[in-house]
């Protein structure tokens, strides 16, 4: 049996493209993005097509620039800054993780703020811990905003647990419900009683990638469970929520597929409209 509501990330997406494909309509220009993907990671590779399929659905250019595995830094680097420098690109993104031998964070120090549109450049990075209206906010954590919003007009005052501190989730997911007056706790790997620290929260974030790790005894009645996790267990998705336990004391609960993962690209697309709206002085 299942209690709680559940929040459909498909159709809310669904919505969202729908818009941003009006708004595109509209325009003279396409915006373009960029995708960098290195190696042949099986998931990337299927996840970058999908950006770039829901980035063509509304109407956008989407290219997606796959380097060898061995790239050096160098030549990654020469290719942000090509990208940097055309007019006709609008958003950069590069998917991680990438090879052993490129240092992420000096790649992505390389994206230009305006064009970075995953938000992990350290200048947006900074503008968010600003609270600043100018941030580009990295798609999962604002698509999990979105959600929220769906149901709270008003997060004010709401305890939130996040469990990850990842730098892609967990921190800017941390700044951005700061930033909308929820009182904050993460917990991770390290974290001691963690079921009693979750059990406090009205809103639960889980991006630990474990699979059906948190269970309904975690759970304060009437909290809202955000999924981020994507996990295969015998080739089948599953959360990092089990869901079939959560749902009966939850209120809100984000299901897996269906949820936070559909709501990411279609911030990533907002994002990348902004970005090309910002670059050409349009108000769309
Ligand atoms: P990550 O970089 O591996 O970080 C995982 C975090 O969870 C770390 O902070 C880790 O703690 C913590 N953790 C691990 N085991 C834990 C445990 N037993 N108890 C408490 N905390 C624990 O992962 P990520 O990139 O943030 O992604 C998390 C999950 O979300 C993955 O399943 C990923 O596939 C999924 N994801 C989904 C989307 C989407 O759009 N739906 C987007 C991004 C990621 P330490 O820091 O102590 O190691």
């Amino acid at each position: 049996m299942v209690d709680a509501h559940i929040i459909d990330g498909k159709a809310l997406a669904a919505k969202i493209k729908e818009n941003i494909a009006r708004k595109i309509a509209t325009c003279p220009l396409k915006p373009n993005l960029a995708v960098i993907l290195v190696g042949n990671d099986e998931a990337s590779l299927i996840y970058d097509r999908s950006k770039q399929k829901a980035a063509q659905s509304v109407g956008m250019d989407c290219h997606i620039y796959h380097l060898d595995e061995n790239v050096s830094e160098r030549e990654l680097i020469e290719l942000i800054s090509q990208l940097n420098n055309d007019h006709h690109v609008h958003g950069i993104l590069v998917q991680l993780p990438l090879p052993k031998q490129i240092n992420s964070l000096r790649i992505l120090m390389h994206i230009s703020p305006e064009k970075d549109v995953d938000g992990f450049n350290p200048y947006n990075i900074g503008l968010l811990q600003a609270n600043s209206s100018q941030a580009i906010v990295p798609a999962t954590p604002k698509g999990i905003l979105y959600m929220l919003h769906s149901v709270y007009s008003d997060l004010t005052g709401k305890s939130a647990v996040i469990i990850g501190r990842s730098n892609i989730v967990g921190k800017p997911m941390t700044a951005l419900l700061l930033n909308h007056n929820c009182t904050v706790t993460v917990v991770h790997s390290k974290t001691q009683n963690i079921e009693d620290v979750v059990k406090q929260a009205d809103i639960v974030i889980a991006a630990c990638g474990k699979p059906k790790m948190i269970k309904a005894s975690w759970i304060k009645e009437g909290a809202f469970v955000v999924d981020v996790g994507i996990n295969r267990i015998d080739g089948k998705i599953c959360g990092d929520v089990d869901f079939d336990d959560v749902s009966k004391k939850a209120a809100y609960i984000t299901p897996v597929p269906g949820g936070v993962g559909p709501m990411t690209i279609a911030m990533l697309l907002e994002n990348t409209v902004a970005a090309f709206a910002q670059q050409n002085d349009l108000e769309i």
